[in-house]
Order: C-alpha cells, then sequence, then structure tokens
C-alpha cells in the first residue's frame, strides 16, 4: 500500500458501462484515488446522481443544454462541483495540472480529441475508448511516447496480453515503451480472443432477421450499445486487432484472432521456445481497470477469482469471415493503411446507429461500411489530427449517402 497522496482521476464517459465499473473500483480504494472530473454527453440525471456520491471539482456536460440543467440542479442543491461543457469542458478537466490520471471511457469519434489530449499531457492514461486509436493510430502512439504517458490498455484483451508480456518490457510504466524490443525478448504471435458474440453458431439468413434487442444482449458481457452491436458483427474484434498492431507494435499476419465462447482466456501471447502465455478471469471489465489502475501494484476489484472447476471446459474456434464480413473489412482496412481505418470506423459508428435505429438490418452494416470504403478517397497523410477528424467527416457524409440511397 502506498502513503502517497491519492491519484486524481478524470474519468472520461462516467455514466456508461466502463465508468460504472471503473467507479465501482475505485470506491474500494478511497485511500488510493480520488475523482477530479467527471464527464458525460447528455444524461443529467445520472450525473447529478454521480456529482452527489462523488462531490468532484469538476462535471463536463458535453452537451450545452444538459450542461444549464445540471447546473441549475447543482446549484440548488449547494453542490460545490463546477460544471463545465463542451469540448472546451472535457478538455481543461484532461490537462489540468492537478490531474495524474484519465480514464478514456467516452464511446466512438466522440472520444478522440480528449483522448489523444491526456496522452499529450503526459497523464496515465487508462485506454477503454479503442475508437480513438483506431482513427489517430502512430500519431496517438508517437504522441504518448514523445510526453511520457503512461499508456494502460483496459480492453480485456490488450490489458491480457499486457499482462502476458514480459516484465522487463513493461517496467517502464507503459506498454507504448514496450515497441521495436519485441524481437530481441522472443514473442511470436498474440492471440486475440473473442466470444463470438450472440450469434456465433447463426447462419447468414439467420442474421438478416437479428433485432437490436437480440443484438444488444451478450451473453458474456454487459456493455454500452455499441460496443454490443459491434461484438454481435464482429466489428469489436476488427477494431482491437487494430488497437493492438499499434499497442504492440505486432505484424498484422503475427496476431490470430481466436474464438473462445466461454470468454475466460482474455487474451494470450506465444513464445519463440513454445509457450503460450495467457490471462484468464471472470468476464468483468473490474478485473483490467483495477490493473491498469494499480500497475505495477495489485489491488482487489470485486471481482471473484475464477473457479476453474466451474468452467470445466474451454473451447476455440476459427472465426468465420464469410458470416461475420465486419472483420473481413477490418483487415482490408489495416492492409489499406492511410485513412483506411479512419473511414471503415466512421462507416461503422454510422451504420451501427441506423441499425439500433431499426432504419437497417444487421447484415446492412457490413455492406454500407463496405460501400462506404469503396467510396472513399484513402489518404496516405493522416499525420495531423486535423487530418484524421477530415477524413471522417468525409466518411460521415459518404456513409449518410451510402443510407439514403437504401431506402
Ligand atoms: P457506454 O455507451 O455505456 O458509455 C459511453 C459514455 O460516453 C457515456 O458516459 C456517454 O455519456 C459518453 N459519451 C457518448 N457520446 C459522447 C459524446 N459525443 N461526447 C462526450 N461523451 C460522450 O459505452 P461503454 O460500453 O462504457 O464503452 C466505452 C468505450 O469503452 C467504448 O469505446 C468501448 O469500445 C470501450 N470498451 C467497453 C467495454 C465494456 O465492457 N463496456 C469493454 C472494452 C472496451
Ligand atoms: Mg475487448
Amino acid at each position: 500500500m502506498t502513503s502517497a497522496e491519492p491519484l486524481q482521476i478524470t474519468l472520461l464517459g462516467a455514466t456508461g458501462s466502463i465508468g460504472a465499473s471503473t467507479l465501482d473500483v475505485v470506491t474500494r480504494h478511497p485511500d488510493r484515488y480520488q475523482i477530479y472530473a467527471l464527464t458525460a454527453n447528455t444524461n443529467v440525471e445520472a450525473m447529478q446522481l454521480l456529482c452527489d456520491r462523488w462531490n468532484p471539482r469538476y462535471a463536463v456536460m458535453n452537451d450545452v443544454e444538459s450542461a444549464a440543467e445540471l447546473r441549475s440542479r447543482l446549484s440548488s442543491a449547494k453542490s460545490q462541483t463546477v460544471v463545465l461543457e463542451g469540448e472546451s469542458g472535457l478538455l481543461q478537466v484532461v490537462n489540468d495540472q492537478q490531474v495524474d490520471c484519465v480514464v478514456a471511457a467516452i464511446v466512438g469519434a466522440a472520444g478522440l480529441v480528449p483522448t489523444l489530449a491526456a496522452a499529450k499531457a503526459g497523464k496515465r492514461v487508462l485506454l477503454a475508448n479503442k475508437e480513438a486509436l483506431v482513427m489517430s493510430g502512430k500519431l496517438f502512439i508517437d504522441t504518448a511516447r514523445e510526453n511520457n504517458a503512461v499508456l494502460m490498455p483496459v480492453d480485456s484483451e490488450h490489458n491480457a496480453i499486457f499482462q502476458c508480456l514480459p516484465d522487463s518490457l513493461t517496467e517502464h510504466h507503459s506498454s507504448v515503451k514496450m515497441v521495436n524490443q519485441q524481437a530481441c525478448v522472443g514473442i511470436k504471435r498474440i492471440l486475440l480472443t473473442a466470444s463470438g458474440g450472440p450469434f456465433r453458431t447463426w447462419s447468414t439468413e439467420q442474421l438478416h432477421d437479428v433485432t437490436p434487442e437480440q443484438a444488444v444482449a451478450h451473453p458474456n458481457w454487459d456493455m454500452g450499445r455499441k460496443i454490443s452491436v459491434d461484438s454481435a458483427t464482429l466489428m469489436n474484434k476488427g477494431l482491437e486487432l487494430i488497437e493492438a498492431y499499434w499497442l504492440f507494435d505486432m505484424d498484422i499476419a503475427n496476431i490470430d484472432v481466436v474464438i473462445h465462447p466461454q470468454s475466460v482466456i482474455h487474451s494470450m501471447v506465444t513464445y519463440t521456445d513454445g509457450s503460450v502465455l495467457a490471462q484468464l478471469g471472470n468476464p468483468d471489465m473490474r478485473t483490467p481497470i483495477a490493473h491498469a489502475l494499480a500497475w505495477p501494484e495489485r489491488i482487489s476489484s470485486g471481482v471473484e477469482p475464477l473457479n476453474i472447476f466451474d468452467v470445466a471446459k474451454l473451447d476455440f474456434e476459427q472465426p468465420d469471415l464469410a458470416r461475420f464480413p465486419c472483420l473481413r473489412l477490418c483487415y482490408e482496412a489495416i492492409k489499406k493503411g492511410g485513412s483506411a481505418t479512419i473511414v471503415l470506423n466512421a462507416a461503422n459508428e454510422i451504420a451501427v446507429a441506423a441499425f439500433l435505429d431499426e432504419k437497417i438490418g444487421f447484415n446492412d452494416i457490413a455492406v454500407v461500411i463496405e460501400q462506404t470504403m469503396e467510396k472513399a478517397k484513402i489518404t496516405e497523410d493522416v499525420s495531423s489530427l486535423e487530418d484524421i477528424l477530415e477524413a471522417d467527416a468525409m466518411a460521415r457524409s459518404i456513409t449518410n449517402e451510402c443510407l439514403a440511397v437504401m431506402h
């Protein structure tokens, strides 16, 4: 146990699923962690409850009207919390000198600007918002490295890989600093596990009729709506492939996606001597969050240790790219390089929202993404935030055109 001052945390996306899991871990360690700022998009009700409970210095609502509503409610309740709004508010609570740690748990491209800012400010960054890394790739990793940010993967697979890597690589307190050292330590492959989602065994015809309610009901993990749909299409695994590529500087040809329906092994690393190291645990995000918060120490997370006798059986299968074309599109986007992964991510966000709105069917998600990738101009140079945001905006307008033609 440390005797130091508690770590000051800014939690981006506090009202979400990762936000709730983070607060659950933090609650168990009041001497180690303090909530400096909480942020959300529009959910004033949830944010007010969180402010009552946590009494943060700042609460940020991305939406201006929601900020006004929260401000008025908190002031009636004589709260000390200062309410900020929009991107400037998010940037302020990321950049503040007092902040040690930023938990990046906004969903989608909306998280890019504040997450990148946290890397630039040299914070300890707990990365859940995989879309931010998928979009900014090299820029994000370079920014984190140049500014001595401590980049901790929260995504369960990447956290598992981090845990299976040798201590000698992680002693610099950052996965970023492992880059280019892999050859000398004999890492051969990464095995990225996937549950296969709720429709793992369904035929293409059955997938045609999937409803949003069915898609968001994941068998093993309790998550936000967007990532739940991504898990059902296997887009989530494709985004994670891109995430692993950047985090661990691993050639895509050396990363295997393994369908493992029990979600007990969270990923594996294969070494040249034939060893395969795996990280196992109950599927509960509080474990990787606690690991990423406390590393290199270990703290309790509220998750029960895995009872291996209850699990009894572990299955492994190859992914089926024909029934789940989103994963194939991710491989293609990585091969294309440049802005292709930005286009893929933007098209997916719009297509998933259209599916959740019942405007398109489940199988149409991949169709819309593929059409957008064919139509969009893929640019080579996406080295600045402006380039990235431009490619994202362009892709969104093409996806919307594709959707308009569909109906
Ligand atoms: P969620 O939908 O439950 O929560 C999203 C949060 O982001 C909310 O607090 C919301 O207010 C905020 N938000 C949404 N749009 C915003 C905007 N435009 N501006 C500012 N804030 C905005 O999502 P989640 O499941 O918690 O996932 C968050 C991120 O973590 C995603 O990138 C997801 O891929 C990743 N992740 C989630 C899990 C999981 O188990 N839920 C696991 C691994 C990775
Ligand atoms: Mg994951």
